[in-house]
C-alpha cells in the first residue's frame, strides 16, 4: 500500500521519482528494505576504478561492493541514488542525513568514529606516492624540499601533517584528480593517497605513461562502509560483504576494476575479515 501511494505521489511530483518507485515494486523481493523506496549511497565521482561517474553511469570497485550490499539489504540497482561524497564532507553528510551509506575509499579511523559508525572493512589499501615517470622519488624519505599534493579531510593529508618528512610542502586539493592535474602542470612533485586510488588515476588514457606509483606503502587503510553513528545496519552490511567474498563476487570485482592498472592488491591483508560492529 505504502509503495502504491508513494508511486502516485511521485508521478505527480517528478518523472524520475516515478521511475524509481516503479522499480521498487518490480525489483524488490526482500522485506528488509522497510518503507524506504531508495537508498542514498555516497561514492567518489572522480576516482577511476573505485568510484567514477560518467554520463549518468557509475563504475568502480566501491560501486560494485555498494551494489552488492544494497541488493542484500533489499534494494535493486534502480533503487540506488548515487551521491558524490568528497573526502572532506563524508562525516558531515552522514551527520546531516544526506546519505544512508558511504562507499568512498573511506578509511576506518578512531577520529571519524567519534562522528560516524563503520561496517566492514571490505578492502585494505596502503598510502603511497604517485610521481612523474622520470622522478627519482622512491618513498617519503625523498620528499624533503618537495611539494606534495593530497586531499583535504583525508587520512593521507593528515599523515603528511603528522610528519612523514621534515621539510615537505603540502598542497591540499578537494580531490585527487585535481592533484594529478596540478602535477601535470608541474607545480607538484608527488601526489599521496592510497595505492589503489593512485594506480587507477595513473592508468587512465589521459594519464597513461606519465606517472608511476612508487610501490612503497606506509600505512594501512581499512575501507569501511560509513553509516550514521549507532546505525543498526552494521551487522547486515557485514554479512553482505562476507557473502560477496565467499561467493567470488568480491574477487571478480577487484580484478575487473584494477584491470589495465599497474596494481596488485595485498593478498596478505585482502580480502579482509570484518571488524566487530560497535
Ligand atoms: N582512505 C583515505 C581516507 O579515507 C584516503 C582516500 C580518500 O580520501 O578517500 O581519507
Amino acid at each position: 500500500m505504502r509503495k502504491t501511494r508513494y508511486a502516485v505521489a511521485a508521478m505527480a511530483a517528478a518523472a524520475a521519482l516515478t521511475l524509481s518507485a516503479c522499480g521498487a515494486d518490480s525489483g524488490s523481493d526482500s522485506a528488509e528494505s522497510g518503507d524506504a523506496e531508495t537508498i542514498r549511497i555516497g561514492i567518489k565521482f572522480d576516482q577511476p576504478g573505485l568510484g567514477f561517474a560518467e554520463a549518468g553511469d557509475y563504475a568502480g570497485f566501491d560501486v560494485d561492493v555498494a551494489k552488492y550490499v544494497a541488493n542484500e539489504l533489499g534494494y535493486g540497482e534502480d533503487q540506488i541514488e548515487w551521491i558524490e561524497t568528497p573526502s572532506a564532507q563524508r562525516e558531515n553528510m552522514l551527520e546531516n542525513d544526506q546519505v544512508d551509506m558511504i562507499f568512498a575509499t573511506y578509511s576506518i579511523t578512531d577520529t571519524r568514529k567519534e562522528k560516524v559508525s563503520f561496517a566492514g572493512p571490505y578492502f585494505i589499501a596502503g598510502q603511497d606516492l604517485l610521481v612523474r615517470s622520470d622522478s627519482d622519488i622512491t618513498g617519503p624519505e625523498d620528499l624533503n624540499g618537495k611539494t606534495l599534493c593530497s586531499v583535504t579531510g583525508s587520512t593521507s593529508a593528515q599523515k603528511v601533517k603528522d610528519g612523514i618528512a621534515n621539510d615537505v610542502n603540502l598542497v591540499e586539493q578537494p580531490s585527487y584528480a585535481e592533484c594529478v592535474t596540478a602535477m601535470q602542470g608541474g607545480s607538484i612533485d608527488a601526489v599521496t593517497t592510497d595505492d589503489i586510488i593512485l594506480a587507477g588515476l595513473a592508468s587512465t588514457d589521459a594519464n597513461k605513461g606519465q606517472f608511476k606509483v612508487v610501490g612503497n606503502t606506509f600505512s594501512e587503510e581499512k575501507y569501511g562502509v560509513g553509516i550514521q553513528k549507532g546505525s543498526d545496519k552494521c551487522e547486515d552490511i557485514n554479512a553482505a560483504i562476507e557473502k560477496m567474498i565467499e561467493d567470488g563476487a568480491w574477487e571478480e570485482a577487484i580484478k575487473k576494476n584494477t584491470e589495465g592498472a599497474d596494481y596488485t592488491f595485498n593478498a596478505e591483508l585482502n580480502p579482509p575479515a570484518m571488524d566487530a560492529c560497535a
